[in-house]
């Protein structure tokens, strides 16, 4: 009988251990970092890598036009979106077997710290900014061009970079530069900043025609949201997939309303009338879409609804097919 109150003190100090151990196990501290900001997937025979930049919050209330105030809060509402939408910054590596080419590069550090992801999660996929052999530049903003220079130095010091002769007309010209606004200053710097290095080392090749620039990647002229806005078509396989830049930058808005502009277009009028053009010829072809604003990886589908369009993104899948 004896031991009876001693057996009930272990058992006291055993559920004690236990309790405590749950206690300790609750507490595990919150990681709070996301995912590495690539996808990846094969297209034909060649390996399509989306990278993401980072988000920049954009505000489309006060930024789309053609539309009013009220009409874009009952889209982003509708989407579940408040005023400021966090908006993705994507560019596509393409590895066609024989040639790695990048499609547009972020912003580095020109848009602040929320963007110039692209250099680690292009690392974090597998590869290095000196393979890169070819980088194709949908047009000449700040968050597409930032990248190609990184603290000064060319950051695909291998590369040739090519663009819309238009838009190297137009951004790259002091002339030019000097009749613009004051608000539009920073955006020729931003430009000049990221291609002239380039320029200067004999690495740029403007665009003048739509080419095919390597098998199975061609441009196509898309000028309206930049004078030489330029749209990528990558085929293999009979696989197409088609990296539109800045035809749009609003879905909750621009799908379901295609005529909406925004004020960032250099001729929105011309800017829309490509993007009903580039959405007809999605729906019609099937093809796969990637886009430089949509929710990263920003590949996916459109399909006709109503009057408008609606988006289908792509599976979250492995890069070879489920067998
Ligand atoms: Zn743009
Ligand atoms: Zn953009």
């Amino acid at each position: 009988m004896t031991f009876k109150p001693l057996f009930r003190n272990r058992v006291i100090a055993v559920f004690g251990a236990l309790v405590l151990a749950a206690g300790a196990h609750a507490a595990a501290p919150q990681v709070k970092t996301q995912a590495p900001g690539f996808y990846r997937t094969m297209l034909g025979d060649f390996e399509v890598t989306a990278l993401f930049d980072g988000v920049i919050e954009l505000t489309p209330k006060e930024l789309l036009t053609n539309t009013t105030h009220a009409q874009v809060a009952k889209l982003l509402e509708r989407s579940f979106e408040a005023d400021k939408v966090p908006t993705s910054v994507n560019s596509y590596l393409i590895n066609t077997g024989e040639k790695l080419v990048l499609v547009d590069t972020g912003a580095a550090d020109k848009f602040g710290p929320t963007l110039g992801k692209l250099q680690a999660n292009l690392k974090a996929a597998g590869y290095q900014p000196e393979q890169v052999d070819m980088v194709l530049i949908t047009h000449m903003h700040g968050d597409h061009v930032g990248g190609l220079v990184v603290d000064g130095k060319l950051a695909f010091p291998n590369a040739t970079v090519h663009a819309g002769k238009e838009d190297a007309d137009f951004w790259l010209s002091e002339a030019v530069m000097k009749k613009a606004p004051a608000e539009a200053q920073m955006f020729f710097k931003a430009a000049q900043d990221s291609l002239n290095p380039y320029v200067q080392a004999g690495k740029f090749k403007p665009i003048t025609s739509n080419a095919e620039l390597v098998p199975g990647i061609k441009a196509l002229a898309a000028h309206g949201h930049t004078p030489g806005h330029t749209i990528y078509t990558i085929e293999s396989k009979g696989q197409k997939l088609v990296l539109w830049g800045d035809l749009m930058h609003v879905a909750a808005v621009q799908f379901p309303q295609p005529q909406v502009t925004i004020s960032f277009d250099i001729d929105s009028k011309a800017a829309a009338v490509q993007r009903k053009k580039a959405y007809a010829d999605a729906v019609k072809g099937r093809y796969l879409v990637g886009s430089a604003h949509l929710p990263f990886p920003g590949l996916g589908h459109l399909r006709a609804e109503g009057k408008g369009y609606a988006w289908v993104p792509v599976d979250y899948a492995p890069v070879a097919p489920v067998k």
